[in-house]
This record gives structure tokens, sequence and C-alpha cells, in this order.
């Protein structure tokens, strides 16, 4: 311990954060993403202890640590651009749930030019977004919900009389060749399809299970959209007081 202390002598030299952050620079003329940038810190993979200028900073994982922020402004001092990455970095995620940590979205210390959603972002969506980082284009996200694209989704928008009774399937619910599965909600099972962005390729619906919210809400008003589903549902008494159905990646009070 006494050695790793000894290792460095500025803040950014002895301090690994939570917030992991990718900074790179870009290289012209290249094709690969590899080929044209240049990663010029990026803890989980270089042993690099200086955040120089650069082009575009990914940043990874929640603040929960007030150690963290002159890291993190010294990051966005540096970079051109800043991106959140990931769902704790752009909400504040899981700990931000916590009764005794104070976790924030990276957006609440610095500003931002954008965040990539997602718990982790899905594989397609980040590649995407990466290539248009690289050339150097906006980076836009969708604006539908998770129910817009769900193979689920016939029928979703007709009045849900069914009472939500639970928050997962059983075991022998999930039936990945059942052909004939229906929606989440009409099957008395609570699914944020409605309330979080699309762009996942409806990964875990895929796998039998209901959507949990983590590519974050589709809109910045989640507090209301929140309140629209919930005068579309019924709450069977037994879930009605679970804390956090709704926040789990995602506290109400989102800046981005
Ligand atoms: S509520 Fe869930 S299962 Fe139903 S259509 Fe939306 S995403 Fe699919
Ligand atoms: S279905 Fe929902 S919880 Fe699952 S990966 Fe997609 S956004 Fe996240």
């Amino acid at each position: 311990m006494e050695k790793w202390m000894n290792i460095g002598k500025s803040f950014e030299e002895i301090l690994r954060p939570q917030s992991y952050p990718l900074a790179v620079k870009l290289v012209k003329d290249e094709s690969e993403f590899l080929e044209r940038t240049k990663i010029i810190y990026f803890p989980f993979i270089s042993d690099a202890l200086k955040i120089e200028d650069c082009d575009i900073a990914l940043i990874e994982g929640c603040i929960s640590n007030e150690k963290e922020i002159p890291l993190l402004k010294k990051i966005r001092k540096n970079a051109k651009k800043v991106y959140a990455l990931g769902s704790c970095a752009a909400f504040g995620g899981i700990l931000s749930l916590s009764n005794s940590i104070i976790a924030e979205p990276i957006s609440s210390y610095i500003e931002i030019e954008g965040i990539i959603p997602g718990c982790p972002p899905p594989i397609k969506l980040f590649g995407n977004l990466l290539i248009r980082l690289i050339e150097n284009k906006e980076i836009k996200l969708s604006e539908k919900n998770m129910c817009a694209s769900c193979p689920l989704r016939e029928g979703v928008e007709i009045n849900l009389t069914n009472e939500i009774n639970k928050i997962n399937p059983n075991l022998e619910e999930i039936n990945l060749d059942d052909e004939s599965k229906e929606c989440f909600l009409k099957r008395g099972i609570l699914c944020l399809g409605p309330i979080t962005r699309d762009g996942c390729e409806y990964k875990c619906i895929e796998y039998g299970i209901p959507c949990e919210g983590c590519m974050g809400p589709v809109s910045k008003d989640f507090t209301s959209n929140i309140i629209n589903l919930l005068s579309l549902i019924h709450f069977s008494e037994d879930i009605q007081y679970y804390k956090g159905l709704f926040y789990r990646f995602s506290r109400p009070k989102i800046k981005w």
C-alpha cells in the first residue's frame, strides 16, 4: 500500500477513481477505429497516469466520493467532448438507490455533450455511436420507448386491466421457444418498456425476462412518464410499496 501511495506525487497519479474514464485522440485518414484513435488514458488497459488533452472522453461510473470530483473536472477541462458511458455515469445507477451513499451522475458536476446509456451499453449501439464520435458527428439516441420495437408489443396499447402482481416471471414461465408469448404487462408482470428508451434490441425480453429500465428514461420527464404508466396499470397490494422499482437505474431528477 505504501509503495502504491508513493508512486505518484499528484492527485491524478495516485487515484484510481470509481468513475473510469477513457480518453482518446483522433487520428486522421485511417479507416479502423483503433487506427483512427490513440487511447491516451484508460486505467483498465493502460498504465498511463496523466490525463492529457484529448478529443473525446468517455466516463464510466457514478460519482460517489467527493475526491473524484477534481479528477472529473480536470478531464472536462482537457477534453473537447465528454460523454457519460453507461447508466451509472449517465443517471447515477443502482448505487444511487443506497440510503448510505450519495451517488450522482457525472452531469451533476460537469457539462457533458451526451450519454451512451445501458447497463452495460448494448454492443451494437455503442459501436455505432463510437463510429459517429470518431467521425465528429453528433450522437443521437432513439426517442422511442422499448415497446416500439418489442416483439411482444402487439395489443400492448389496449387498456391494461390486468393486475400487476409480479416483478419477475417464475422460472417455468421463462420459455424462450413459446411463440404465443404475450406482453409482460398483459401477463401481470411489471415491465418498464413503456418508460424506457429503445436501443438495446429488447435484450432481456428475448431472454424471457421483462425490461428493468437500464437504458434509462425515454424522456427527461421521467416522473410524468411513471405517473402515466401508473395510471394505466394496477399494482397488487403486495408490490405497490416496493421502493426503487422505477428508479433502479435512473433517479427521477436527471440532467443530461
Ligand atoms: S411492456 Fe415490455 S413486454 Fe410489453 S411491449 Fe413493452 S417492452 Fe414489450
Ligand atoms: S430490455 Fe431493458 S433492462 Fe434489458 S437491456 Fe434492454 S433496457 Fe436494459
